[in-house]
């Protein structure tokens, strides 16, 4: 599908950076945990306003500012912070808005450390429910008088279902409900859930967006006052700020998102349809071959690498085997780098809780990398042979 022109050209810009010269293409990096001020007086006022100043780079450093201002274009919305995880980013979302008694909805086959997370949070007085699918009536019974967030993940993980976005969304405003998208799958550049009015999105900076398997970093996108509030209540408390470099690293890999992205979802239509056709396999979930063709139209504008696929004899032994036989994907968690990854959630040990999460047994969950499809293709067809 297409990929709107103005993201490219926010992708590639060069953006000259405060205190730095006009002429640089590539961003200085200013590798630096303080800055110093002329006067006291010019110190204090930035004390004042650390959201705004750079006065300390737990807070703020302009590296991590022109990727943040990057970032808030690309998903249409006000203000971005940059995080030293995805998972800093969850918890700073949550952790900033939610308050003692507060109640949270999770919609769709959500990641699974974001559901532990939420686990820990009942300790402090947070609940919450868990929605595997995303059918409205199902939310609207969970919502109660204190339920102050629904969390959104479409495609979700594991199986890649799409929710209603603009339907969820308007139950949400009716009940005055704060919503929350984790975009990490699509990228702003196959799907804006701001535009679809979603309060705030969150990313795993790991997977696409740095796309070369060698950050770690997160992001929070939303209104410039609801991301103050989560600056001052979690971000600058946490402590959880992204390094300079990894920002650097990242706003490295903006540049090369729209090409890579069209090649991981080139490439994942082609082995998901491969693997559709193929005798060992019962079920592909892939949003753009096997999903909810309505929905795909409606509010994404292209679909990813990483997808899963169930194979028919389930047995754990098999699926090690499988496993073990590839060549060209690689074993290994994470996903969204140039390198095809491979894995099950079926470890053997923890078939109890797949069940209940409504995970099939079968399933092998794959990230298409940059490689050429054919050799994808063929490192498959000789796994599946044996
Ligand atoms: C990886 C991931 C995260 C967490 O990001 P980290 O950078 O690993 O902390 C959050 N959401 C989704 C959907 C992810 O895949």
């Amino acid at each position: 599908m297409a990929i709107d022109p103005e993201d490219r050209l926010i992708c590639t810009s060069a953006d000259s950076i405060e205190g730095q010269g006009p002429h640089s293409v590539a961003q200085p990096i200013a590798q630096t945990s303080l800055f110093t001020f002329d006067t006291f007086e010019a110190l204090s006022a930035g004390l004042d306003d650390e959201y705004r100043n750079s006065v300390y780079t737990r807070g703020r450093n302009p590296t991590v500012q022109a990727l943040e201002d990057k970032l808030a274009k690309l998903e249409r919305g006000e203000a971005c912070k940059v995080f030293a995880s995805g998972m800093a980013a969850v918890s700073s979302v949550i952790l900033g808005l939610a308050e003692k008694g507060d109640h949270i909805v999770f919609v769709n086959q959500v990641y699974g450390p974001t559901l532990e997370l939420a686990e820990h949070l009942t300790r402090f007085g947070i609940s919450y429910d868990y929605i595997p699918g995303g059918a409205l009536a199902d939310i609207e019974q969970a919502l109660r008088a204190e339920t102050r967030l629904i969390w959104l993940e479409s495609p979700g993980t594991m199986l890649f279902e799409l929710v209603d976005i603009e339907s969820i969304t308007e139950l949400a405003r009716e009940r005055g409900v704060t919503t929350v998208m984790d975009n990490s799958w699509a990228t702003p550049l196959f799907q804006k859930p701001i535009t679809m009015g979603v309060d705030i999105v969150v990313h795993s900076c790991t997977k696409y967006l740095g796309g070369h398997s060698d950050l770690v970093a997160g992001a929070v996108i939303a209104s410039d006052e609801v991301l103050e509030q989560i600056f001052y209540r979690a971000f600058l408390l946490n402590g959880a700020a992204v390094g300079p470099f990894d920002a650097w690293l990242t706003t490295r890999g903006l540049r090369t998102l729209p090409v890579r992205m069209e090649q991981h979802e080139s490439g994942a239509v082609c082995v998901a349809t491969y693997l559709q056709e193929h005798e060992r396999v019962a079920h592909v979930f892939h949003p753009a071959v096997t999903g909810d063709r309505s929905l795909l139209d409606k509010q994404m504008d292209g679909t990813a690498g990483l997808f899963s696929f169930e194979l028919k004899d389930a047995d754990f032994a098999v699926i090690r085997s499988t496993l073990n036989a590839l060549n060209v994907f690689r074993l290994g968690v994470s996903w969204g780098g140039f390198e095809s990854l491979a894995i099950s959630p079926n470890r053997g040990t923890n078939v109890e809780n797949l069940e209940a999460a409504g995970i099939p047994l079968g399933l092998i969950r794959l990230s298409v990398g940059q490689e050429d499809v054919d050799s994808l293709i063929e490192d498959l067809e000789q796994a599946l042979a044996r």
